[in-house]
């Protein structure tokens, strides 16, 4: 009987794999989608992935199922994404199946429902191809039998054979991966342990000279631009460094230009799939000829899958996408943009915890390609990684528009002016002036909702959510409580839950409280809201951004959502209400939020020639975040946040990880922490693994959420291998410890703590 098995990776919360019989498998099943039996009687169907085909099985015969469907119609992942997930397997300490099916799109995430693929046909013909070799390192069956009985000392043969015991991988990333490659690799090839595989990769060139013009690039602008063409094809990591408005985007372009020149791919992730639009526009005005991708959640799930495939199949020559792009496959992909990488949405915050960020620094050190981090205001992380060497800076100071100069930044304080709504006269006032002149004024408010919540007038009740530890949130227009947490909401009491009274007030603001008031200042104005609610429809926010642009709205009211990277010509005032409480927020990094996304607003306002003021209404206006602001000095700030840092002990200067831990039971979730408490120490004595810190368990920010109870264990040490070699040993004894009545997950570099 022909013994081929198949190791297969699954979507579960298991570090192992497992073995099904595969008697036809080819090679080149590796990657592959398969459909397989699982559980009890076999009866229930998985989807996974074939991580490794062997001929050995510690399965015994009778117990081993076989793999019910080969999907080979559908993309296998290729190399390169499984080397991505790889990476994400060892630093996240995830499952390779969970992240594996988390991030393909969702058409390939179904292969067991017998859906029809969509086909994919190319958008042109293509008009030259050529071949690109690529070599691949593969383990042989005799490098399989060494690796069992290699003498302990052959650490780096052992090191090496372990990166491609999975799958084959590229000549070059191997390189990067293990000192001295070279010679060990030379070893491993003479006694035939691993072999070399080649690969032609299509290059395919479409019209290069097809490339509308930009605008003449200023000195800074230059010197980036050539600074990156010099290290196309090799391993480099840029910060571009510059200040709202400075033309950044412009970088990209001529950056992408050169690349597409080579007739190669470039991939550019976006914080947020509402300014995909944006980017998109720009890159399809400047390569009408080539063909662009976008990837993002938003997607229909064929459109999504039609995207993976052109790339993969190398007929895209541009994805453009948010943190989940980072894991297209692209064979010729030669140049990574992260714009706005100081960007909080580029961190995964459920499931997998990946960073889309630091995990695009890793692959283009595996693609041989650079990378470039844009920001005018980078994340303390990166600015470090400029600071140790890693990151070359490149720095723009100037607006590129002629004229155009970075805003006046004022203050209006709060203990010498009533705000009735959230809006002092001064405001109102400034605002009414400014659309007055036929320019538009942004209002942002870090709050969604009518109201954080209601307060009762005669006894000071608030109502709570029952299954978290939140406030419920007034939402006027819809005349609901809702609970941000959980989801859950209720209808708005007439009277007291307490005393009875009807006297229940919207205590603070929200960004529908907001508007409400400029509706009723100003009630010729064009007004219109951008929040979580108010955009959720597909392309909602789009359509408001698009009216902005055109001068169609007078005032934009909103979140978060309007502080990154819009570009309006006519706006020239921009107003932070009700900032404070963010500022004093326990996080330690709650202040380089603020700093970052206050910087970013007021940067919205005047880009095009017209002078731009900013008004911040605050009872603080001499706390360093809105010095920081108001001075145009982002640096110094960073300067101060990281004297702080240091003194304390976080990052950059230390690295953490955290985990979590929900349960009904708090019984129960206490046990577990006990336990991971022991195994922690026993994990430190056994293996000999030192300066690690461990903290007592503590709450979670969200105390209880929908029934269940939080808490979470911070891991510390002052070097990331001794963390990560810690973690591999205690998340291996917590997840062979636990059972179901805890949910558990590990955040290695957190962003909230
Ligand atoms: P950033 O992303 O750095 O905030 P943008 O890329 O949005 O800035 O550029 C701001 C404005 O400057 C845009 O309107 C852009 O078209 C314009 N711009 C960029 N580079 C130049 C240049 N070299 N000459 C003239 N205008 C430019
Ligand atoms: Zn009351
Ligand atoms: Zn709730």
């Amino acid at each position: 009987m022909s013994g081929l098995i198949a190791c297969v990776a699954l979507d579960l919360p298991l570090a192992q794999w497992f073995d099904f019989s595969l008697p036809d498998a080819r090679p080149d099943d590796l990657g592959r989608l398969v459909v397989v039996p699982f559980g009890k009687n076999a009866g229930k169907k998985m989807v996974g992935v074939i991580v490794a085909i062997t001929d050995k099985t510690a399965v015994p015969a009778e117990k081993l199922r076989a793999v019910e469907t080969v999907r080979r119609d559908l993309p296998a992942l290729g190399a390169e994404v499984m080397a991505l997930i790889r990476f994400c397997e060892g630093y996240y300490h995830a499952p390779f199946g969970q992240i594996a099916l988390g991030v393909i799109p969702p058409l390939l995430r179904n292969a067991g429902r017998m859906i029809n693929a969509p086909r994919v046909k190319p958008a042109r013909p293509v008009s030259k191809k050529t071949l690109l070799t690529m070599r691949h390192i593969a383990i042989t069956p005799a490098g399989r039998e060494a690796m069992l009985n290699l003498p302990g000392r052959s650490v780096a043969q052992r090191a090496m054979l372990h990166s491609v015991l999975q799958g084959a991988l590229a000549e070059s990333a191997l390189r990067q991966r293990h000192a001295r490659a070279g010679v060990t690799l030379k070893t491993l090839l003479e006694k035939s342990w691993v072999r070399v595989e080649i690969e032609q990769v299509p290059v395919v060139s479409h019209h290069p000279h097809i490339i509308s013009e930009g605008p003449p690039l200023n000195a800074g602008q230059q010197l980036a631009v050539d600074a990156i063409a010099a290290q196309l094809g090799q391993v480099a990591a840029f910060l571009l460094e510059g200040i709202t408005g400075s033309g950044k985007t412009e970088v990209y372009l001529r950056a992408i230009a050169d690349v597409l020149r080579q007739g190669r791919q470039a991939l550019v992730l976006v914080p947020e799939i509402n300014l995909t639009p944006a980017f998109l526009q720009h890159v399809r005005n400047r390569f009408p000829a080539h063909h662009i991708a976008p990837a993002h959640s938003g997607m229909a799930a064929g459109a999504r899958l039609r995207a993976w495939r052109e790339a993969q199949d190398g007929i895209a020559d541009i994805v453009v996408g948010t943190r989940l792009a980072i894991f297209t496959p692209m064979p010729r992909l030669a140049l990574i943009v992260v714009d706005e990488e100081h960007d909080q949405s580029f961190k995964q915050q459920e499931g997998v915890r990946y960073s889309a960020r630091d995990v695009a620094v890793f692959r283009a050190r595996e693609s041989h390609c650079p990378v470039v981090l844009g920001s005018a205001t980078p994340s303390i992380e990166t600015l470090d990684n400029v600071a140790r060497g890693r990151f070359t800076r490149l720095a723009l100071t100037q607006r590129a528009v002629e004229n155009a100069t970075l805003p006046e930044v004022n203050f209006i304080h709060l203990d010498s002016e009533k705000a009735p709504d959230g809006l002092t006269d001064t405001l109102l006032r400034a605002i009414k002036t400014t659309i007055t002149r036929g320019e538009q004024a942004m209002v942002f408010i870090n709050r969604r909702g009518f109201a954080p919540t209601l307060v009762c007038g005669s006894c000071a009740w608030m109502p709570n959510c029952k299954r978290c530890s939140a406030r419920l949130v007034f939402h006027r227009a819809a005349g609901k409580l809702k609970c941000h947490h959980c989801g859950g909401e209720t209808r708005v009491p007439a009277t007291c839950k307490e005393c009875g009274a009807a006297d229940l007030h919207p205590a603070g603001q929200g960004s529908e409280r907001i508007e409400a008031a400029l509706m009723q200042a100003m009630p010729a104005a064009r007004i219109a809201r951008v929040d979580r609610d108010a955009t959720r429809r597909r392309g909602s926010a789009e359509k408001i951004f698009a009216a902005a642009a055109s001068g169609d709205i007078d005032i934009l009211v909103g979140t978060q959502m309007l502080a990154k990277g819009h570009d309006f010509p006519k706006l020239t005032l921009v107003a932070v209400v009700n900032a404070d409480s963010a500022v004093f927020s326990a996080d330690f990094r709650a202040a380089e939020r603020m700093a970052q996304q206050l910087t970013q607003v007021a940067g919205r306002s005047g880009r095009a020639g017209l002078s731009g003021r900013v008004l911040i209404q605050t009872r603080f206006p001499e706390h360093p975040v809105y010095q920081a602001v108001a001075s145009h000095d982002y640096t110094r700030f960073v300067q101060v946040a990281l004297g702080e840092r240091k003194l304390m002990h976080l990052p950059p200067y230390s690295y953490l990880a955290l985990l979590r831990a929900e349960a009904r039971d708090v019984g129960k979730l206490d046990q577990f922490f006990a336990e991971a408490q022991t195994a922690a120490i026993d994990a430190m004595t056994h293996h000999k693994i030192g300066d690690i810190k461990i903290w007592e368990p503590v709450p979670a920010t969200l105390a209880r959420k929908a029934g269940y109870t939080r808490k979470q264990l911070m891991v510390q040490s002052d070097r990331r291998i001794t963390l990560q070699s810690f973690l591999a040993v205690w998340l291996g004894v917590i997840r062979a410890n636990s059972g179901r009545d805890v949910k558990w997950s590990i955040d290695v570099d957190p962003m909230e703590v």
